[in-house]
């Protein structure tokens, strides 16, 4: 029988083939490749964001206390994003 090795995303949680992971000599990847694609996508937009957020706030903080709460949550996001960078740089 062709058995296909199976493994489970450790971000998208789904069970895919392993010819749905990127290896790594003879091991394969803890993520999957659609969400590698979309990891990379969403760090460079989440920097874009940062910018601007970093941009933005003190402009801001001045004029309208309502759009403060929108750029918070992007705040929420860049703080992740932040972090994330330094585990990997850490490890
Ligand atoms: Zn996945």
């Amino acid at each position: 029988m062709g058995e296909t090795l199976k493994k489970i995303c450790t971000k998208c949680l789904v069970e895919k083939s392993s010819n749905d992971f990127y290896s790594k000599g003879n091991r394969l990847d803890s993520i999957c490749k659609e969400c590698k694609r979309s990891n990379r996508k969403a760090k460079y937009v989440s920097k874009k964001q940062c910018d601007e957020f970093n941009s933005l706030t003190a402009f801001f903080e001045i004029i309208f206390d309502s759009e403060i709460e929108e750029l918070k949550r992007l705040n929420q996001n860049c703080d992740r994003i932040l972090r994330s960078h330094q585990q990997k740089e850490a490890a």
